[in-house]
């Protein structure tokens, strides 16, 4: 620690005097003696002059927008856009690990031949084919493509958040995949492979592919309009609509108590894709509201249009993976599930509700987004996160 007796080497300016101890220690004691609340200069004044910061540069809030903006994306506060670092901090305080969860009893029933149906392992097998990599380009997208674009740092912070948890979700389905022995080229390949699966990725890559491309910019009504556009497909079709039969599908397994590891990994995956979703709803709807012209009729027809194909995608992947009545579930009921959902997104983001009619077939699927953080400590007993190192059992 410096002392006042200290040598502190002190750099020469332009045409004044060095600094000295003894300057130094004048300026210092004269700030205690009243400088520092009166302001006004004790000692030493072109030394304090000198030392004043350029405050000229400063972020302002008007400066911050959540694309196009001219302020210091480096300096997360002042905030402007609480709402995105509120989810930062719900996202952190959510954390978990797919080891906390034990798949003991999953790899018992998989392997016992009387175990599961036919109809019920190829649920699991397609919902990993989808998941395993609908993560990884969740993550790519973020990472390579709306990070850049997006120029509030409060977002940034919940994007860096979010990118780690798709990192999570990949490793989730990996380790299921690997408890319990699953062929991994037949599940990793399914995107390429399996024609339900691969309609959907289709769909989504070419909004993914505009926002990852290096020369693409914002900045112009045009490209602006392709950003939104593309968090759109990615928040209320990919993670809004494309997750959620899947989704079903697995809890409902884990409510007749089959398949229970992989379950309770799925909850806490769709925990944090209700978030997910929900921050993308947030910014899509700020960047409307800060670029209204971008928000035209001809625009809106296209994203409802969009929807509209989403739903067929995914009503034909819930033909695909459910060819009978399996687990009480069967196709049909999907179709009304995702109109439900897709009305919800389009009214989220201020579009008209696409489809007359649609119920909610599956109310306890908003039970199972509230999971509750301390069953995760409580039923597999873990003793604490550490810091830089693995988990700690007892
Ligand atoms: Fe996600």
């Amino acid at each position: 620690m410096l002392r006042f007796d200290d040598e502190i080497p002190a750099p020469a300016l332009p045409g004044r005097e060095p600094r000295t101890p003894e300057t130094v220690r004048a300026q210092v004691l004269g700030s205690i003696g009243g400088g520092l609340l009166s302001r006004e200069p004790v000692h030493d004044i072109d030394v304090e002059r000198e030392s004043m910061p350029d405050t000229a540069s400063r972020v302002r809030l008007e400066d911050k927008r959540v694309i196009n903006g001219t302020a210091d994306v480096n300096q997360l506060v002042p905030f402007k856009y609480r709402w995105a670092w509120d989810k930062y901090l719900a996202g952190c305080a959510n954390h978990w690990m797919p080891q906390e969860i034990s798949m003991q009893r999953d790899i018992e029933l998989w392997k016992n031949p009387n175990g599961l149906t036919d109809d019920e392992r190829l649920i699991v097998k397609r919902n990993l084919g989808f998941f395993v990599t609908a993560d990884s380009l969740a993550a790519n997208n973020i990472v390579l493509g709306t990070y850049r674009h997006i120029t509030a740092p409060e977002c940034r912070q919940y994007l860096l958040r979010q990118a780690f948890e798709e990192a999570i979700h990949t490793h989730a389905y990996q380790y299921i995949t690997e408890s319990l022995g699953l062929d991994e080229g037949e599940i990793f390949n399914a995107y390429h492979e399996i024609k339900s699966i691969k309609e959907k990725d289709d769909f989504l890559i070419p909004f993914i592919n505009v926002l990852t491309d290096p020369n693409f910019r914002t900045g112009a009504p045009g490209a602006d309009q392709q950003l939104l556009k593309s968090l759109i497909v990615f928040a209320c079709i990919m993670e809004g609509l494309f997750f959620y039969v899947g989704f079903v599908q697995i809890l409902a397994m884990g409510r007749q108590n089959k398949m229970t590891g992989s379950s309770e990994q799925y909850q806490y995956i769709l925990r944090d894709e209700s978030m997910h979703c929900s921050f993308g709803i947030d910014l899509i709807n700020t960047i409307k509201l800060e670029n209204p012209n971008l928000w035209t009729r001809e625009f809106k027809a296209e994203i409802a249009a969009l929807m509209k194909q989403g739903v067929e995608l995914e009503y034909r992947y819930a033909e695909d993976t459910m060819p009978r009545g399996v687990l009480g579930l069967n196709a049909p009921m999907f179709k009304e599930y995702l109109r439900f959902i897709a009305n919800r997104r389009c009214q989220q983001i201020g579009l008209e509700p696409l489809f007359d009619k649609a119920d909610n077939p599956f109310p306890w699927m908003a039970e199972m987004i509230d999971l509750k953080k301390e069953k995760n400590f409580f039923e597999t007993r873990v003793i604490e996160y550490q810091t830089g190192g693995a988990l700690s059992w007892d």
